[in-house]
């Protein structure tokens, strides 16, 4: 299930709702944190990064034993999160589950899988950035753990020849500090250095910063794991401190 950006108002109620059911509570130690208050009286098993597939075996076993799991994921549970891989295990290890209508397949025991969903970090990125994501847009992650590096930048290409709104995800890692620059050197190859790009670390989190730049002054020093980019396509402009990405109306219907 999903959690949203970070604080508590960002949370649908469905994903409360789903928080106060479960009797098992199963994600990485940063989201776990951020939901505390709602915890109690919970078993929680929390763990760290790189710990994705203990984390959703674990989830998947309390679940064949009776307990209601919620298996916790920031943002949406199914961009760059939980929901696939619990479907992944499943699959690999051969668990029944319902289908999607809620169904057991055949007339045994299979397990209910729901996947609750929750506002990504490129929606509340762009809200506070203004409405940057007016248009088409992509969402590329850097992260070069699962993606062959090749693969990132030929959809950075693609996506950035195509004039697409682009989100960048996961901007730089511990062991990968160059991630960003190498991926604006790719944009630049097609894209202006004037397009505007919006850089929000910790959206709707403690510790919230954002701001405004170009693609040719973005900064890689600047962001970390918990930064999404934004960078505009060729009509994107900046009003006011606000990012814009005009869908068109004032000029098909404005004069
Ligand atoms: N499922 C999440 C994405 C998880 S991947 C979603 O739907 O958004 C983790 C990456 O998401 C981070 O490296 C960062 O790029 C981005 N991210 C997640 N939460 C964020 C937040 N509150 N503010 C800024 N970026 C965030």
């Amino acid at each position: 299930m999903s959690l949203g950006p970070g604080a508590a108002e960002h949370l649908t109620p469905r994903a409360v709702e789903a928080l106060r059911q479960a009797e098992v509570i199963v994600g990485y130690k940063t989201y776990i944190g951020l939901i505390e208050p709602l915890l109690h009286e919970k078993t929680v098993l929390s763990s760290g990064m790189r710990k994705e597939i203990d984390r959703c075996r674990e989830a998947v076993q309390r679940a064949l034993e009776g307990f209601r799991v919620a298996l916790v994921s920031g943002g949406d549970a199914g961009i760059y999160g939980m929901a696939g891989l619990v479907f992944d295990v499943c699959q690999a290890e051969g668990v029944a589950v319902c289908d999607g209508s809620g169904q057991a397949k055949d007339s045994g025991e299979a397990l209910a899988i729901e996947v609750i969903p929750g506002v990504p970090a490129f929606n509340a990125a762009a809200s506070l950035l203004g409405a940057p994501l007016m248009h088409d847009f992509a969402s590329i992650s850097l992260s070069d753990h699962l993606t062959p590096w090749k693969v990132i930048e030929r959809r950075l290409m693609a996506a950035a020849e195509a004039d697409f709104v682009i989100a960048l995800y996961n901007p730089r890692s511990a062991t990968r500090p160059d991630l960003l620059d190498q991926a604006r050197s790719v944009l630049l190859r097609s894209r202006s250095g004037k397009t505007p790009v919006g850089v929000v670390h910790k959206a709707m989190r403690e510790g919230q910063r954002y701001w405004v730049t170009t693609l040719r002054n973005l900064v890689s020093a600047d962001v970390d794991m918990q930064t999404v980019i934004l960078v505009g396509n060729s009509q994107t402009y900046v009003w006011n401190g606000w990012m814009v990405t005009p869908r068109g109306y004032l000029e098909k219907y404005g004069s």
